[in-house]
């Protein structure tokens, strides 16, 4: 006879718990002193493990101490204050908090009936988030005809925005019996690569997305995009769908969504806004004007797990109209069958997404709204964007130093004044010493630094020392 397995008992559960929490805040106490960047080469983690798993359970404890010895050292800190990378994953106390209950409640919530408040608290939070970022009311669940739903990521969310597209523009007849290969879709040059990534998943091919050149701003041009929509029209292909970015990945450029919108309104083109990064910024009044135009838009993406404390993974997808995408992505199998479904009184959300199995993700994002709430959130993009604002100063007033692109929002991309070569090796020198981490990009052919001012943790203290160490390892 087999042993039955080893449940941990609920007072060793409790024990545990404290000691994982004392764990991450430890962590935490110690994250700045960390080198942002591990020092470490491919294969290394790996060969610090196990080649066989253990037969036996092993304590608890002496798996918690393995996140000392092997992985600690493998890691990037991205919750380090210092982190100026990328974009940022931001994580908080009440997100990770809300996620320990998701993981502790442990529910499904692929539709209304496994489990009603994981699809209600979600519609409400989303509904809440309209309000919050000022997106036009058609988002809104309420209105019975759009709505809002999590997403792991902006991609899946651009993904599904592509499908819900397709589905409409082929007269609701592409998910029974394929596609003909005469869809075409446009972004900018600058788009994200999830655009591309979609359009080979969707099975349009990806030379079947056209990137309309950019202007000085590296935004969009609604001129070029509406000359490459004739072209194509000209030919008998068929233009469908258009990505308009917010917030670009590389230098935070901004489409110009209203201009891009007439064009999508006079072709009859799915407009999708994807504003992963800065979407965001909109909880002030003052940043709003990102959004200009998306009243256009037929489906709107951010990320809060970018920007908006909120621990990975956690995009908020919105669609002015449910029916195409839920045509798209609906199948009803006798199992899922039940009341509530077949009266179509209730949401449920897996004909909103690609998966059918959901967490509860909305629990974080309540968590992390209801504890620093909306004048918390507003103050945490306000400061971000002031200390940008001071480091641009900065740039300026250095001679070594110039700006590529002027500052938008909290992202600064600049070079020293020299060689791209001497640019990459100041980056490299920079990281290798841990002390902070950023980033590069490529702007009209030239190497540049790229910082985001984002994380979590960041003081006024490490952008100061940030900018004292650019400088000196620059001097160097
Ligand atoms: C970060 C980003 C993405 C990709 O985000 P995921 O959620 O990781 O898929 C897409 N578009 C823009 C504009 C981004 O900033």
């Amino acid at each position: 006879m087999t042993d039955l397995p080893r449940h941990m008992s609920v007072e060793a559960f409790r024990l545990a718990g404290y000691a994982t929490i004392d764990w991450i805040a430890d962590y935490y106490e110690r994250i700045e002193s960390l080198p942002v960047q591990p020092k470490i080469e491919p294969g290394e983690i790996y060969s610090r493990l196990p080649d066989e798993p253990p037969l036996e359970g092993e304590a608890f404890s002496a798996i918690l101490a393995d996140l000392d010895r092997v992985i600690l050292p493998g890691l990037m800190h991205w919750q380090s204050p210092n982190f100026f990378g990328y974009f940022p994953a931001n994580a908080s106390a009440p997100s990770i908090l809300g996620d320990v209950v998701s993981s502790g409640i442990g529910v499904q919530g692929m539709l209304w009936q496994t489990s009603p408040a994981c699809t209600e608290l979600e519609s409400r939070v989303l509904d809440w988030l309209v309000e919050m970022l000022n997106l036009p009311g058609k988002f809104k669940i309420s209105t019975g005809c759009g709505g809002g739903v999590i997403h792991d990521t902006a991609s899946s969310a651009t993904l599904c925005a592509l499908l819900a597209a397709r589905e409409r523009a082929s007269g609701y007849t592409a998910r029974e019996h394929g596609i003909k290969n005469d869809l075409v879709a446009y972004c900018s040059e600058e788009a994200h690569s999830s655009m591309e990534k979609a359009m080979s998943i969707a099975g349009l091919g990806s030379h079947k997305l056209r990137k309309i050149p950019t202007d000085q701003k590296l935004a969009m041009s609604p001129s070029l995009l509406t000359e490459a929509i004739g072209r194509d029209r000209a030919v008998g292909l068929k233009p469908f769908f258009v990505c308009g970015t917010v917030g670009t990945t590389s230098s935070l450029a901004i489409d110009p969504i209203e201009e891009i919108g007439q064009v999508c309104g006079r072709h009859k083109l799915w407009l999708h806004v994807d504003a992963a990064m800065i979407g965001t910024a909109a909880l002030c009044p003052e940043f709003r004007y990102v959004h200009a135009g998306l009243e256009f838009a037929d489906s709107y993406c951010f990320n809060p797990h970018k920007w908006m404390l909120t621990n990975f993974d956690c995009d908020c997808f919105y669609v002015a109209d449910r029916e195409p995408l839920n045509r798209a992505l609906s199948v009803m199998p006798e199992y899922l069958r039940n009341e509530v479904t077949e009266k179509g009184t209730a949401i449920d959300y897996r004909d909103w997404q690609i998966p059918l199995g959901r967490r509860f993700r909305a629990l974080k994002l309540w968590f992390v709204i209801r504890s620093y709430g909306v004048l918390g959130l507003q103050a945490f993009v306000r400061q971000h964007v002031a200390w940008a604002e001071k480091f641009e100063c900065w740039i300026n007033d250095d001679p070594a130093f110039e700006l590529v692109m002027p500052r938008s929002l909290n992202l600064l991309c600049f070079r020293r004044l020299g060689s791209d070569d001497d640019n990459r090796a100041l980056l490299q020198r920079l990281n290798q010493d841990g002390q902070v981490f950023l980033t590069h990009t490529v702007i009209d052919g030239r190497y540049c630094l790229r910082l985001c001012i984002a994380q979590t943790n960041t003081e006024f203290r490490h952008i100061e020392r940030a900018w004292q160490l650019i400088q000196e390892v620059a001097d160097q």
